[in-house]
């Protein structure tokens, strides 16, 4: 047995315990919770980070994807374009604004959205490519931006799995008019409870964005548009100041870890590696292997105490959500195969040599 949870945060927030506990009591002896200092400092850090002008904190990835696309003034009777092997929340984000998300299939290599397949699902009324820099991988921006420009598109990412991840040496987030990322517990920058932010280098969709997630107000009081409570409150602002001092460190480890787990895992079975693309980096938010005998492979990690994730197992075109869109089974094989092949690895920084060995030697031993 080896005990090896798919997820553990204790390393990480042993390191950093008595700097969130202060910052827990900068917040409490101030009494300010929304809207203050805490707020605006990790703004002003998270951009430099993403090396954007600006960085918007709201209230989670979702509703920051979702102001992103408002801000945009993408509506009902526009089509938007992401990768049909996304999360929900990326489609969620297009419906919630009015629009139709349109799907096109990944790369069978490295699971990001395939620029090759985007310029056949342009119609007359698509506004914009949400790309997805999924399980940590920068998605191939360079023709993105090349296609978005020719056809005059907007560009949101969906930057939730990659903080930091660069596509030739450009941070992912720092592409688009105005992406969306989550600070969700278990992502690699992550609060202690839910926020996200909108990061843009233009100065009006910053401004509209600040307006919209505080109820459409500069003033107080003063409402100018239909606007949300989309806040990210100062407590969580606080926590991820102190996380974000330690991202690059943690990321490092991320990508020793897979490096680990490349070296090991190599020509067993069927099994399929991450594959990395040319002038991509990989922040390994998660690790995924693909493999035929992906229920049993689970299940016997499970077996010897080993926790592993399917990210993820139903495709947004088969959700029942998504019903009224009328695709079928077979409409996105690609994403389908993925879905019914994927296994995700435990990876968190602080996962010690023999953690690692352990999830290997489990792994082989199912192939034997
Ligand atoms: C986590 C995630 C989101 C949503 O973030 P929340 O903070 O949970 O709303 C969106 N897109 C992707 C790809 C994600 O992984």
């Amino acid at each position: 047995m080896c005990a090896i949870p798919f997820l553990n945060f204790e390393p990480m927030h042993k390191l950093i315990r008595s700097e969130i506990m202060q910052s827990f009591q900068d917040v409490y002896d101030s009494n300010w919770f929304v809207m203050g200092k805490k707020l605006e400092l990790f703004e002003k850090e998270y951009a430099d980070f993403n090396n954007t002008k600006y960085a918007i904190g709201v209230s989670n990835g979702l509703d920051a994807l979702h102001l992103a696309l408002k801000a945009l003034k993408i509506g009902k009777g526009d089509e938007v374009i992401l990768p049909s092997n996304t999360y929900i929340a990326t489609a969620l984000a297009v419906s919630y604004i009015g629009a139709t998300p349109v799907f096109v299939e990944p790369d069978t290599n490295t699971y990001n959205i395939n620029p090759a397949n985007i310029e056949a699902a342009i119609t007359p009324i698509t506004k914009a490519i949400m790309p997805v820099h999924l399980y940590g991988q920068a998605c191939d921006m360079d023709a993105i931006m090349v296609i978005a420009k020719k056809r005059n598109l907007f560009v949101i990412e969906d930057n939730a799995q990659a903080h930091g991840a660069t596509f030739n040496g450009k941070v992912t987030g720092s592409f688009g008019n105005a992406n969306g990322t989550s600070f969700y517990p278990g992502k690699n920058l992550g609060a202690l409870g839910d926020a996200g932010a909108v990061t843009t280098n233009d100065e009006d969709l910053q401004k509209e964005i600040t307006m919209l997630r505080n109820y459409g107000s500069e003033k107080k009081y003063n409402n100018e548009v239909i606007g949300f409570n989309m806040r990210l409150d100062e407590l969580q602002a606080g926590f991820l100041s102190v996380k974000l001092k330690h991202i690059n460190e943690w990321t490092k480890q991320r990508i020793e870890i897979a490096n680990k787990y490349n070296c090991a895992l190599k020509n067993i079975g069927d099994l399929v590696l991450p594959i990395v693309h040319q002038g991509a980096t990989h922040v390994y938010h998660l690790y995924v292997v693909k493999t035929k005998n992906r229920t049993e492979l689970q299940k016997h990690l499970s077996d010897k105490g080993i926790g592993t994730l399917i990210h993820y197992p139903i495709p947004p075109h088969l959700q029942k959500a998504y019903s009224f869109l009328n695709y079928k089974k077979g409409d996105f094989p690609i994403a389908e195969e993925i879905a019914n092949t994927c296994l995700s690895l435990p990876i968190w920084p602080g996962m010690t040599e023999e953690n690692i060995e352990c999830v290997c030697n489990a792994i082989k031993s199912f192939f034997k």
